[in-house]
């Protein structure tokens, strides 16, 4: 009998893919990204070196569906000084002390009127908070409330040494051909800064799910996109409308390296393959997922699933946006990112990729009556353990394969794992009892 390639990792494997995920991300961490600018170039650049990223640039003002590409906007350094001519806070230590997209400023202002441009988190007094202003202009400062607090009355200098032009936005863009013209999106966003589970573990994985699965064939064609939230997503639907027929299913990749466990926000449809593939992966780990139904906020879901649209694309992550506390701050740092979580995320990602891509409808050939199993050497005298699970997929694949039930309805009725419903079906195509529908 032919076994069928799988892309899964054994546990020494996954554990050092773990460590290399973590490692790119403490890499990635300092660079100071937004949705367009240098930040996201030199991020992608990084990439490139694993894996064959095509790197996309779209002028300001290019019509995205209902939007616009905007100005590009560059940091190169920030800072505020005291009374005393003392420094407050300065860019080079952390990105999330400018308000992203932040107009360059060069002035004295006075505590309260410099109060008006301060972020800060009172009940998490030693976190700095992540704020942008991409759409409206603006500028800020953020940092930690205990420092804020303690700030005296009298003038206070500050820099910002920005700029916001006519530029490009960039994107990267990854296709791995398949034998059919079908295929599945992987997206996530790479525009924030310094923050490690949103997202630059969704950065990690998708890099290191890339680098894996280009080594497996595959009979669907796989696409991640490296992109800005939002305007990205709206940019590649608005060039890529036509191609959008294509997509058999896809996930937004996000919030992979927390503590949690898996959670999964179901596209639009609701009843996608997407859909039914994520729980019987998970499953087949051994591990639980929390299951939402779609809703119109979120990531670029938003807008796979906007109606004109309506992409069987879903989201896995761990534990969702603003569902933890560190979310947004600096304190969703390299730390609260665990390279086993990654690895975790890693697997799943890859069996649900597996999933879709083996996942297909039969019609048994013999279906009055079991055929005989022992004559065309399925049947092993010697049951229990693996034998018997083996006969019993061969036995459910035989029963459901009426034309109604695909493999994945196959395992999710019989709860036998994906991988051997299909090894199953690929040992009675073997013996001439499965034809494909
Ligand atoms: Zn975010």
């Amino acid at each position: 009998m032919t076994t069928r390639p799988t892309a899964a990792l054994g546990p020494a494997e996954l554990a050092a893919a773990g460590e290399r995920m973590h490692a790119r991300l403490v890499e990635l961490f300092p660079i100071p990204r937004s949705i367009t600018g240098n930040g996201v170039r030199s991020t992608l650049a990084r990439l490139a070196q694993e894996i064959p990223l095509a790197v996309h640039e779209v002028p300001t003002g290019e019509p995205a569906l209902d939007w616009t590409v905007p100005r590009e906007w560059n940091l190169r350094e920030a800072w505020l000084r005291g009374p005393g001519g003392e420094e407050i806070l300065h860019s080079r230590d952390s990105s999330l002390h400018v308000l992203g997209y932040s107009v360059p400023v060069d002035r004295k202002l006075t505590l309260d009127e410099l109060q008006a441009h301060l972020h800060s988190l009172p009940d998490r007094p030693d976190w700095i908070p992540y704020r942008t202003s991409y759409y409206r202009e603006d500028w800020g400062l953020c940092l930690p409330h205990r420092q804020r607090a303690a700030l005296q009355p009298g003038d206070y200098q500050v820099r910002i040494d920005s700029t916001l032009q006519p530029g490009r936005l960039t994107y990267g863009e990854l296709f791995l051909p398949g034998q059919s013209r079908d295929e599945i999106l992987l997206s996530c966003h790479i525009c924030h800064p310094s923050l490690a589970n949103d997202n630059l573990s969704g950065v990690t994985v998708a890099t290191e799910l890339a680098r894996r699965l280009a080594e497996t064939p595959r009979r669907l064609g796989l696409r991640l996109l490296f992109i800005p939230g939002t305007i990205g997503s709206l940019v590649w639907l608005a060039r890529n409308e036509s191609a959008t027929g294509r997509i058999a299913g896809g996930l937004v990749m996000a919030n992979l390296g927390d503590a949690g466990g898996f959670h999964y926000k179901k596209s639009r449809r609701g009843d996608a393959a997407i859909d039914r593939a994520v729980p019987v992966a998970i499953a087949g780990l051994g591990e639980s997922v929390e299951i939402e139904d779609f809703a119109p906020f979120g990531y670029d879901e938003r807008q796979y699933c906007s109606p004109g649209f309506d992409l069987p694309v879903g989201s896995l992550t761990r534990t969702p946006w603003g569902r933890y506390p560190e979310y947004h701050s600096s304190a969703d740092d390299c730390d609260f990112v665990r390279p086993t979580q990654l690895a975790g995320s890693l697997a799943a990602y890859i069996e649900v990729v597996q999933i879709l891509d083996g996942n297909a409808r039969y019609r048994n050939l013999s279906p009055k009556g079991e055929p005989q199993l022992g004559r065309r050497g399925l049947y092993k005298p010697v049951g229990g353990g693996e034998a018997g699970r083996r006969e019993l997929a061969l036995l459910w694949v035989l029963n459901l394969s009426d034309g109604d039930h695909d493999l994945l309805a196959i395992a999710e009725r019989s709860g036998l794992p994906f991988a051997a419903v299909r090894e199953a079906a690929d040992a009675l195509i073997e013996a001439e009892l499965l034809a494909p529908i």
